[in-house]
């Protein structure tokens, strides 16, 4: 019996996706916005919150990105 996942979420979050701290809605989380503008945007056009990836931010996105990474490779 190993348990070999990772758990980096455990608040019932998909793979790619983090919740807007604002409006709770669920921002997908891609490689380009995370590493060419280094921002994410919220989809909610009543909130249109922008996650800035600085320190504090950036480690949900990061872990995100990991599942998202993993995702990816597991479909290949
Ligand atoms: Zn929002």
């Amino acid at each position: 019996m190993k348990h070999t996942t990772l758990k980096t979420s455990d608040q019932g979050k998909k793979n790619g996706e983090m919740s807007c701290p604002n409006c709770e809605s669920s921002i997908a989380v891609t490689f380009s916005a995370l590493l060419v503008d280094g921002k994410l945007k919220c989809k909610n056009p009543v909130c249109r919150t922008v996650l800035h990836l600085n320190r504090a931010q950036s480690q949900t996105a990061i872990s995100a990105m990991r599942e998202l990474q993993h995702g990816l490779k597991e479909l290949a």
